[in-house]
């Protein structure tokens, strides 16, 4: 069979980008991921889009969703040229998620979940790095040098949206607009739920799990 094609779903923090990686290494898939696409882009001109704000930027500084128009073409370009992938942070609204569903299949669905508070300290601590987008925390999987990136040595930046009150916003951004679309997907046979709060390895123990059994 030709590579997964595998939506990873979850509220911020869960860990996503992290075992999404995890998910492009093993099994040599494409990380969409429209967190990244978008802080790439964050300060291109989306004025002829109708949208509240003239770029990407403002939205993202706030926490706030990016306009589903905007993501939902980023979305469909990635997909259109990946052979299999694993795609995190969208859909985040039942309109996203109903967008993707004329734009590809999926062999399996997993869902992260993890308490609030949890969340907050893990956003908080977050380190991203600036040239490969790798994640650290600097208590729960610290690098092994303070502020260097152990994939590539690049710098470790704090994000600035992973402060108190964005991170607070986000997480009732999810719960308003994301865990609906978890609902809409929940009683599909190829859906997984995962407890994110174990370590590391145990949750990526039990993603291989969840892939291997719905892609064999
Ligand atoms: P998301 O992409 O879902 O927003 P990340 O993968 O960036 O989440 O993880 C958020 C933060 O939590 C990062 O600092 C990461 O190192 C840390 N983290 C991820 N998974 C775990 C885990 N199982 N236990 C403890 N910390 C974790
Ligand atoms: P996290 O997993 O920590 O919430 P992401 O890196 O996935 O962060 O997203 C950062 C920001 O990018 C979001 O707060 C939002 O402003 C924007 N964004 C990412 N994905 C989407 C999406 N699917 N729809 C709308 N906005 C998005
Ligand atoms: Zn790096």
């Amino acid at each position: 069979m030709s590579n997964p094609r595998i939506l990873i779903l979850g509220p911020p923090g869960a860990g996503k980008g992290t075992q999404s990686a995890n998910l492009a290494e093993e099994y040599g898939v494409e990380h969409v991921t429209t967190g990244d696409a978008l802080r790439a882009n964050k300060d291109m001109d989306i004025s002829d889009m109708d949208t509240e704000y003239d770029t990407p930027r403002e939205y993202m500084e706030a926490g706030d969703l990016v306009p589903d128009a905007v993501v939902n073409a980023i979305v469909e370009e990635a997909l259109s040229q990946a052979d299999g992938f694993v795609l995190d942070g969208y859909p985040r609204n039942l309109d996203q998620a109903e967008q993707l569903e004329g734009m590809t299949d999926l062999d399996v669905i997993l869902s992260l979940s993890v308490s609030r508070e949890e969340l907050v300290d893990r956003l908080t601590g977050r380190r991203v790095c600036d040239d490969c987008g790798a994640n650290f925390h600097v208590d729960f999987n610290p690098p092994e040098a303070e502020g260097v990136c152990d994939e590539c040595g690049g710098d470790l930046i704090h994000r600035e949206d992973d402060n108190e009150e964005s991170v607070r916003n986000r997480l009732d951004v999810f719960d308003e607009n994301t865990a609906p679309v978890i609902d809409h997907y929940d009683d599909r046979e190829d859906f997984v739920a995962v407890d994110g709060e174990q370590s590391l390895d145990a949750v990526w123990s039990d993603i291989q799990d969840a892939v291997d059994a719905h892609t064999a």
